[in-house]
């Protein structure tokens, strides 16, 4: 008898990074990581990586250290609010960018 399974009859998709899109030139703060606090590059261990798990676009990576991809980052802030050791930061986009609008 063959095992019927739901996962098998459920449609799913797998965001991927920059299924957004393209970012340009709108976004008004970036996350910017702070090193010397995020956990896995102070403790040299593949530990945490909130920022990985939570970002919806999928742009931060699981690596030590973690790296965002500023091509496709929303800003949303998401990453920041999740960061148990307070290491991202929100910071506005370059004066110059601002200046482009
Ligand atoms: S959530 Fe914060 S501490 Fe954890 S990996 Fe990301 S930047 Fe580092
Ligand atoms: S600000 Fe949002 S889109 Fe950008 S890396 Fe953080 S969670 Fe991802």
């Amino acid at each position: 008898m063959v095992k019927k399974t739901y996962c098998n009859m459920l449609s799913r998709s797998k965001p991927g990074p920059g299924d957004g899109g393209n970012t340009g030139s709108w976004r008004v703060l970036r996350p910017v990581i702070n090193l010397e606090a995020c956990i896995p590059v102070k403790t040299k261990r593949k530990s945490c990586f909130n920022c990985w798990m939570y970002c919806p676009d999928c742009v931060v990576s699981k690596t030590i250290p973690p790296v965002i991809n500023y091509d496709y980052c929303k800003g949303c802030g998401i990453c920041a609010e999740e960061c148990p050791a307070g290491a991202i930061s929100m910071v506005a986009e370059a004066t110059s960018n601002t200046e482009e609008k």
